[in-house]
């Protein structure tokens, strides 16, 4: 089939992450994991599990009461608060929030993730927004021979799964049958972290927006380039953290170097 393609200018979207409550804990060697054969240490993972239905009692029996009621999430918000985590602490609050990490749900429930993946996920969500789309596989494939420390294989697989969405038609802020008034929008909704913050970063390619990443080694954020004017760090902060750090780095060779004459003089005589 040829696809008609219309560019339309200015259509009003919006990622919404509709997530499913999962309990979250950081597990660590101490709580081996249990397969067939026998419990395999493993360093410390974030494992989820579904939350408990609530019980409800009905006519003096308990009985599970309906699921709980899925919450709603800014994709873009998700995205930001993403790459801005770093603690242990930072990673739980924010998996306990938003649910589901990926669509890998036994994969979660199982294995989990360790820490440095979540931070090669920030590595690969910034090199996604600054690559081009067409690059993407290339990129991915890239990574793998390399054995980057993060688990690579999941990834791939999580933005594999991750690329399809449903999209709802919102028309005066709710999907409704009558089409009349102009507050619209079109909702595109993802069921997990990876699909949400992936659809974000695929229409910023959509309206043509380039991004950097933040020069500061030890900064993932990527942002986006709106002038002419070339620019290397996500912030201030990080720009001036650089800063501090290169006249410190300066200021070491020198007493470094002053050390050493002394040492020589010292030695001569
Ligand atoms: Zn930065």
């Amino acid at each position: 089939m040829k696809q008609q393609i219309e560019k339309v200018l200015g259509i009003p979207i919006a990622v919404v992450l509709r997530a499913t409550p999962w309990i979250w804990e950081l597990k660590s060697d101490k709580d081996k994991i249990r397969t067939t054969v026998e419990p395999i240490p493993l360093p410390q993972r974030f494992i989820a599990r579904p939350a408990p239905v609530p019980m409800v009692k009905w006519k003096g029996i308990e009985l599970p009461g309906p699921p709980p009621i899925p919450k709603d999430f800014d994709g873009r918000a998700i995205r930001d608060r993403f790459m801005e985590l770093k603690t242990d602490e930072d990673h739980l609050a924010f998996l306990n929030q938003y649910g589901k990490f990926s669509l890998l749900g036994e994969f979660e429930k199982s294995r989990g993730w360790r820490r440095v993946d979540f931070e090669g996920w920030q590595t690969v969500f910034a090199e996604l927004a600054k690559r081009a789309p067409e690059t993407w596989s290339d990129y991915v494939d890239s990574l793998l021979p390399l054995r980057p420390g993060f688990d690579i294989l999941g990834v791939r697989s999580a933005l594999f799964f991750g690329s399809r969405h449903e999209v709802e038609f919102h028309w005066h802020g709710l999907p409704q049958i009558g089409w009349r008034g102009a507050k619209h929008l079109a909702l595109l909704q993802a069921s997990d972290v990876v699909s949400a913050i992936f659809a974000t970063i695929e229409i910023d390619h959509l309206r043509g927006a380039k991004f950097g990443v933040c020069a500061r080694t030890d900064c993932p954020k990527f942002f986006e380039i709106t002038s002419r004017h070339s620019r290397k760090y996500c912030s201030q902060y990080c720009a001036h953290l650089e800063s501090v750090r290169r006249t410190r780095g300066r200021q070491r060779k020198k007493r470094a170097k002053s050390r050493k004459r002394s040492r020589a003089r010292l030695g001569r005589s």
